[in-house]
């Protein structure tokens, strides 16, 4: 039950007065549904609780890391023990070699990891790095990927970039933008025809090994082993960005489920247990052209913290086979309560998931690309997200998201997400554009 949303709107004023629209992340700011941020003070297993005092169901996970739930007893155990021991010495650790090994182990195609603070980091060094190796400028991109907020990948970035309705950024200069080529999703012949145009001027191709910043979009069958022939053909490197996928759609991530290798991986989000911490990693000779051992650099007063790693660790270690088959399990089960409560309300939609990551598209067709995102009837979703809101359940603030289950899911949970659907379900159908 509501009690309100005082408090809230009262902290979302007080902090547009310091933060740049009160939050800081851009998606937080409820801008594309509408409505008051709602304040988390506390997290614990599947559930959510706002400074009103009001309890959710968290769909969003905190953005993907919080596959255990939140506030798991081995993870926070591991941070308090982390923590009574210093908090940061800017020196090699055990634990960091600990937390590269547990990725080595973990993901075939990655002989050596570096960690670093986030996605973005990870993504902007894997392509520095790319570039380093193979001396050439260009990257190959994808329209609705996003690669975190590096200048040269925001370019038709999905994820707040799409929520937000922009096509790049002001800031980012010709320069850094006018080496990116922006394909659309799933378009093989786009990327031949890109590398015939660009003939040795092509470093790499990253994609997102699924995508889920358009919402959960599936590479097709045989996407990502043709973008790995064809970039290989013309001597460029795969960089497979699994910083939302990884460690979550199975134990190895998405390479656990389709096993094609890239050159290079980014990781992020579960590895991190929810602190930051994020890696990069891949081939070892292409990550022997990093400083110290070679040219590119690269570096981090505080990669590689003692608390963040003993939190990705732990969480890592906990994440076993019947964590995944949960994970697998919930997706499941939330994707079929969407499909009954729409189905039942008559509303033209689409469930597609990506791996465990699930979304709902709204209208008659298939999602398979960023300007099939775009024409779906995305005006549906904000009365849906409030009205799931009002019944205590925590969706994703935009149409553009992936929904993120986590393994603490339990019946309870469930029954909250279905009592709160049929109106939702409703809302949506009776949204007017
Ligand atoms: N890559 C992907 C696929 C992501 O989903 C994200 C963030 O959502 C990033 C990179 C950036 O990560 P971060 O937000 O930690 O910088």
């Amino acid at each position: 039950m509501s009690t309100g949303t005082e408090q809230s709107k009262a902290w979302f004023e007080r902090a547009k007065a310091a933060i740049p629209g009160g939050v800081n992340s851009p998606v937080r700011a409820f801008n594309s549904v509408g409505g008051t941020p709602r304040f988390m003070v506390r997290g614990e297993g599947p559930h959510l609780w706002d400074a009103d005092g009001n309890r959710y169901v968290d769909l969003v996970s905190s953005w993907g890391p919080m596959i255990l739930g939140h506030a798991h007893p081995a993870v926070v155990e591991a941070a308090r023990a982390a923590a009574m021991s210093g908090l940061s010495f800017g020196t090699p650790t055990l634990g960091e070699v600990e937390l590269a090994e547990e990725i080595i182990g973990r993901v075939e195609p990655v002989e050596r990891v570096r960690l670093v603070n986030s996605g973005t980091e990870a993504t902007m060094s894997a392509i520095r790095l790319a570039r380093g190796f193979t001396g050439r400028s260009k990257i190959v991109k994808f329209a609705g990927c996003y690669h975190g907020h590096v200048d040269a990948l925001l370019a038709q970035a999905g994820s707040g970039v799409a929520t937000l309705g922009l096509p790049t950024s002001p800031g980012v200069t010709g320069a850094q933008a006018g080496d990116t080529l922006v394909l659309p999703y799933n378009d093989l012949d786009a990327v031949r025809k890109s590398f015939a145009d660009n003939p040795g001027e092509i470093a790499a191709v990253i994609t997102e090994a699924a995508a889920g910043n358009m919402g959960a979009v599936a590479p097709d069958e045989g996407f990502n082993a043709a973008l790995r022939d064809i970039a290989h053909e013309h001597g460029a490197l795969l960089v497979m960005d699994e910083v939302m996928t990884g460690f979550r759609v199975s134990r190895a991530g998405w390479f656990g489920l389709e096993g094609v290798a890239g050159d290079l991986y980014t990781f992020g989000k579960v590895m991190s247990g929810g602190l930051p911490a994020a890696a990069f990693g891949g081939r070892a000779d292409v990550m022997a052209k990093l400083a110290p051992g070679g040219p590119v650099y690269q570096a981090g007063t505080l990669s590689g913290n003692p608390v963040a790693v003993a939190t990705g660790l732990a969480t890592l270690r906990a994440a076993d086979d019947a964590v995944y088959a949960a994970l697998d399990a919930n997706a499941k089960r939330l994707g079929s309560l969407f499909e009954a409560a729409l189905g039942e309300a008559g509303v033209a939609h689409h469930v597609q998931y990506a791996g465990n990551l699930v979304s709902v598209f709204f209208g008659d067709r298939p999602v398979r690309d960023y300007a099939g995102a775009q024409a779906s009837e995305t005006w549906r979703f904000p009365p849906f997200f409030h009205a799931l809101l009002d019944g205590g359940v925590y969706a994703p603030p935009s149409a553009y998201e992936a929904w993120f289950v986590n393994a603490a899911m339990d019946d309870e949970a469930f029954s909250v997400i279905e009592a709160a659907l049929p109106a939702a379900a409703r809302a949506a159908a009776g949204a007017v554009q």
